[in-house]
C-alpha cells in the first residue's frame, strides 16, 4: 500500500511522500514552552489549537498514520530574468538586487519566493484531496482521513522530520538533503495503518549561518524563533504598526523574508521545481512599489486574489509597501506616499508619513 500511495503522490506532482505514525510529536513540550514565552506574537490561533497540535487524535480520532508530502518550489532559469530565482543567491546579492532601482528606476518590492506562485493551498489542496480518495480506495469504506496544508492544526515540520522528508534546521524550517530549503508541506492523517519510514536526523553540524544572517536576531538560539522579531511574521501575520526598530531591516521586502533560507548551505542540492513552475506568477516578482501603493480594494483583489499576497489584505500589504518605499532612495515616491498619507485607513497613513520622513531626512542630509 505504501509504495502505491507514494507512486500516486508522485503522479499528482508531489516530490516527496513518506509515512510516519500518528503518535504525538516528540516536540510537544518544546512547543508548549514556546507558547508560554509568548513568542507567537498575535497569532492567537496557535495557543487555541495547541491541544490538537500536540495530539493528532484530537484532529482525527482513530488516526494511525500520517502521510507527509512535500513540493519543491525552487525555480532557476538564467535565461528568463523574471524567473531568475537562483536558490544559491546569497543575502548580499539579494539585498543588492532589491535595493537597486531596476529598469527605468522604479522602486521594486520583494516577496518571499513561495509567494511568487498561485496560492499553494489551492495547488496542493486539490492534489491532497485526490490522494485522500486514492487512500480510501485502498483502505476501504471504513477509512477516514483529514488533509492539511499549512493551516491545519498539526506540527507539520516535526512530522515531516519524523517521516524522513527532511530535518528541522536551526532556523526552525524544514531542510531536505535532496531539495534544500524550498519545500511546501502537506499531511494526510488517516485511520489506515501504514508502515512508518525512518526519521531524518539533523544535519546542521556546527553551521550558524542562518542565525548570523538574520537581520533582526529573530533566531534567538539554535532551533528557537521569536516570531515577534521575524520579518515574515511582521509583514504577513502581524496586523498592527510595524515597530520602528524593525522597519529599516525590512529593506524592500513587502511580504515575508527568505534570508535565513537563502544562506543555508543545503541549497547547493536544490533542484528546479516540477509542479510549482507551472504556477509561477512572474507579475509577483519584484512588483513596482508605486503601482502597489495606488491600488484600491478592488484593484488589490483583482491583482492578488488566489495568491499568498492576499493574506495580509490591502491594509497590511500597503503598510509594508510604505515601509519599503521609506527604505529606498526614491524622491519620486513622495507624491505616491503623500496620497497614501491621506488614506482613510490610519495604519497605511501612519506608515506613509513615516516613509516620507525617512526620504526627506536623507534628502536633507545630502542637501538635495
Ligand atoms: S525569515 Fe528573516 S527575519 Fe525571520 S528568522 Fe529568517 S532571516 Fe530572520
Ligand atoms: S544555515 Fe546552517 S545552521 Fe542554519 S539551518 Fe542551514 S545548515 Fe542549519
Amino acid at each position: 500500500m505504501k509504495s502505491r500511495i507514494s507512486a500516486r503522490a508522485r503522479e499528482l506532482g508531489f516530490d516527496l511522500c513518506r509515512i510516519t505514525s500518528a503518535a504525538p510529536p516528540e516536540t510537544g513540550a518544546a512547543f508548549s514552552t514556546w507558547l508560554d514565552q509568548r513568542r507567537y506574537g498575535n497569532m492567537a490561533y496557535l495557543p487555541r489549537s495547541a491541544p490538537r497540535r500536540r495530539d493528532p487524535q484530537r484532529v482525527l480520532p482513530g488516526a494511525q498514520s500520517i502521510v507527509c508530502v512535500a513540493v519543491n518550489y525552487a525555480l532557476f532559469d538564467p535565461h528568463n530574468p523574471a524567473l531568475g530565482l537562483s536558490p544559491t543567491r546569497d543575502r548580499k546579492h539579494a539585498d543588492a538586487t532589491v535595493r537597486a532601482p531596476i529598469g527605468r528606476g522604479q522602486p521594486r518590492g520583494l516577496a518571499a519566493r513561495y509567494a511568487q506562485f498561485d496560492d499553494y493551498h489551492d495547488v496542493m489542496g486539490s492534489r491532497l484531496e485526490s490522494l485522500v480518495e486514492f487512500i480510501h480506495q485502498l483502505g476501504g469504506a471504513d477509512t477516514r482521513s483529514a488533509a492539511c496544508v499549512d493551516t491545519g492544526p498539526v506540527l507539520e515540520r516535526d512530522f515531516a522530520q519524523r517521516a524522513g522528508i527532511g530535518f528541522v534546521g536551526k532556523h526552525t524550517n524544514l531542510i531536505s538533503r535532496r531539495f534544500g530549503n524550498w519545500l511546501l508541506l502537506g499531511e494526510i492523517l488517516t485511520t489506515l495503518p501504514l508502515e512508518a519510514d525512518p526519521p531524518e536526523k539533523n544535519h546542521c553540524g556546527s553551521c550558524l549561518r542562518c542565525l548570523k544572517a538574520c537581520p533582526t536576531q529573530a533566531i534567538v538560539a539554535p532551533f528557537e524563533l521569536d516570531a515577534r522579531r521575524c520579518l515574515s511574521y511582521l509583514t504577513i501575520e502581524f496586523k498592527g504598526s510595524i515597530p520602528l526598530e524593525f522597519r529599516s531591516a525590512l529593506g524592500s521586502r513587502i511580504f515575508g523574508c527568505d534570508i535565513c533560507l537563502e544562506v543555508c548551505p543545503w541549497n547547493r542540492f536544490a533542484q528546479n521545481s516540477r509542479l510549482m513552475k507551472q504556477h509561477a506568477r512572474c507579475d509577483l516578482d519584484r512588483p513596482d512599489l508605486r503601482e502597489l501603493l495606488a491600488l484600491d480594494e478592488a484593484g488589490f483583489q483583482s491583482r492578488f486574489a488566489r495568491t499568498p499576497l492576499s493574506r495580509p489584505g490591502r491594509r497590511g500589504l500597503l503598510r509594508n509597501v510604505c515601509v519599503a518605499l521609506g527604505n529606498t532612495d526614491q524622491g519620486g515616491a513622495l507624491t505616491a506616499l503623500d496620497r497614501a498619507a491621506h488614506d482613510p485607513g490610519p495604519l497605511i497613513a501612519e506608515h506613509a508619513r513615516w516613509a516620507m520622513e525617512q526620504i526627506q531626512a536623507r534628502q536633507a542630509a545630502r542637501g538635495t
